[in-house]
């Protein structure tokens, strides 16, 4: 199999651009971090979205932040079923052996997967209903959601609803899974719901108790 072809250029001058400055700068740091291992605070589930910069927007250096992306930053429910959850993994090891304390689900603004899923809740995305869809099936995880926006009737305003719900489905799955409802009723850990608007900058939180996204 001849599939790996050389690191493009503009990668390998970045690459040698970041080792003379930052790393160089940081090298005590660095080899801290090597030596004594990760102990992130926080877990950040986010989409895979070029566009969300999550350590960006926190300005979190190297070993803060354990972070997992996928599509539409879902989290599945759990099932342990003995087949190949990349997600639940994730988690699994950020709760019970890194127990970080804080897990934050960070949804966005424009994310195509969730209008992925709004096309496919539409009937108007048959591609995407298809078996073989990784995509697809992965969004059914949000479909039960979109009730909760189908009267919305401005196209705009409800996908940006339904990015939101995408944070509220993610939260409550994540509470399926014993070893993180436990250690949050333990106090241990703290769960946040996040969804940040890409071209204003914005950022909102969850209130559970208001049942709404609020500024932060
Ligand atoms: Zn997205």
């Amino acid at each position: 199999m001849d599939f790996a072809k050389p690191l493009p250029t503009y990668l390998v001058k970045r690459y040698h651009g970041w080792k003379a400055t930052t790393y160089s700068e940081n090298q005590f740091w660095y080899r801290r971090l090597a030596d004594e291992g990760q102990r992130p605070r926080a877990m950040v589930i986010s989409c895979c979205d070029s566009r969300v910069h999550v350590t960006s927007i926190f300005g979190a250096d190297q070993g803060e932040f354990f972070i997992h992306r996928n599509i539409a930053n879902l989290v599945p429910p759990y099932a342990p079923d003995g087949d190949h959850h990349g997600t639940s993994a994730a988690i699994e090891y950020a709760v019970t052996v890194l127990k970080v304390a804080h897990l934050i689900v960070l949804g966005h603004s424009q994310c195509g997967g969730v209008q992925g899923c709004i096309d496919m809740c539409k009937g108007q995305a048959p591609q995407l209903e298809a078996k073989e869809s990784f995509v697809g099936r992965w969004m059914d995880i949000l479909k039960p959601k979109f009730d909760l926006v189908v009267d919305i009737e401005d196209s705009t305003e409800q996908a940006r609803q339904f990015e939101r719900q995408t944070v509220v489905a993610s939260l409550e799955n994540l509470m399926t899974f014993p070893f993180v409802s436990s250690s949050v009723e333990e106090g241990a850990l703290s769960l946040h719901g996040l969804w940040t608007d890409i071209g204003e900058g914005g950022l909102e939180c969850f209130d559970p108790h208001q049942k709404k996204f609020v500024p932060v």
